[in-house]
């Protein structure tokens, strides 16, 4: 039977169990944001192949694409940031990069990529995560099919806290992992771990409960080729997971491209509410539950002081402003989203 806890009919429980992750208001933005580490990684590792002309990364690096959720050409410029030219579709409204790196430097790159494991792999970011994935994992459960736990396919699975954490749960796991340090760490640890893009995986069809894509949508040039894949994974009523940051997030909207969020070498897109559903809808996912998690209520608050919004540290200044608002309008930095196989298809 599906687990459900008794946390997720309670508003007020579901949101206690959010803040308990979220980095800034547990530990205070700028305490966070240095603890772990995230203020000393290298901003751009492309730096050095933007032409001074352009403002943009030599031509013969990178590729054009189209809207990746509707296809439309691309549209409005919004702004250039380390090189990279962030447009709005005109059709779908989801703000992307185009164009991007070519296809093997992106995947050299994540092969060989460091600084964001050493992120992901201090005390601070790892308790957070733990409880995030927890809550996760707990919501996603809650509308599987069948007895659970059962199989679990978690695609980018990083340095493996997830995997870790479903294991422990009785989850059969299998990671997909491109980055050749992490997919390491994970084998030695006696986890299933596949290093191949997912297109290329060659995994059984209907034979996974649940699929999981933690932060992992935003990095990908073909994310529709990617979630149709999954589709086929899944078990009938099987679910998928997805995490990625929210372009609707009231952070997002008040720092425009001065929100980390946005760096064109890594995060190719970003999704919102209603950019998530056109792109689920037309893979035939029901989408099951769609909400926000983490706030960044500091961030806005140190932008709105004219302090660094990562490292300042002002006082909050609108009361009115809690994180139940927030997460009521879908206006935290992170868009949850458990969807499964629409029924009639
Ligand atoms: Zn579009």
């Amino acid at each position: 039977m599906a687990l459900s806890p008794d946390w997720l009919n309670d508003k007020y429980s579901r949101l206690e169990r959010k803040n308990a992750f979220d980095g800034s208001l547990v530990h205070g933005t700028s305490k966070f944001n240095r603890d772990t580490g995230r203020n000393s990684k290298p901003v751009n590792p492309f730096q050095a192949f933007i032409d001074p002309e352009t403002n943009l990364i030599r031509q013969e690096l990178t590729r054009p694409r189209n809207c990746p959720v509707c296809g439309a050409p691309p549209g409005e410029g919004l702004f250039i940031k380390d090189g990279f030219r962030h447009v709005r579709c005109p059709s779908c409204g989801l703000i992307y990069v185009s164009l991007i790196l070519r296809d093997e430097i992106m995947i050299k790159y994540w092969r060989e990529e460091m600084a964001w494991n050493a992120v992901l792999r201090t005390g601070p970011q790892t308790d957070m995560d733990k409880l995030k994935f927890a809550y996760g994992l707990e919501l996603a459960s809650s509308h599987a099919p069948g007895e659970l736990p059962g199989t679990l396919l978690d695609v980018g699975a990083g340095t493996g806290t997830f995997i870790r954490l479903a294991d422990g749960r009785g989850w059969k796991t299998t990671a997909l992992e491109l980055n050749v340090e992490s997919a390491e760490t994970m084998e030695s640890e006696g986890y299933q771990v596949i290093v191949k893009p997912l297109e290329l995986a060659d995994l059984s069809e209907n034979a996974y409960d649940m699929v999981t894509l933690w932060e992992v949508l935003e990095h990908l040039a073909e994310p529709k080729i990617v979630l149709s894949n999954t589709r086929e994974l899944l078990t009938s009523g099987g679910v998928l997971l997805i995490l990625v940051p929210n372009s609707g997030s009231l952070v997002t909207r008040i720092l425009h491209e001065k929100s980390n969020t946005f760096g064109g070498h890594s995060h190719l897109n970003h999704f919102n509410p209603s950019s998530m559903k056109i792109l689920l809808e037309s893979l035939d996912y029901e989408i099951l539950e769609m909400e926000t998690v983490l706030t960044e209520l500091g961030t806005i608050y140190n932008h709105l002081d004219f302090q660094d919004p990562y490292l300042g540290d002002a006082p909050e200044t609108i009361p009115q402003l809690t994180p139940e608002l927030i997460h009521d309008k879908l206006w935290g930095s992170r868009l949850l989203v458990v969807a499964k196989k629409a029924d009639d298809s």
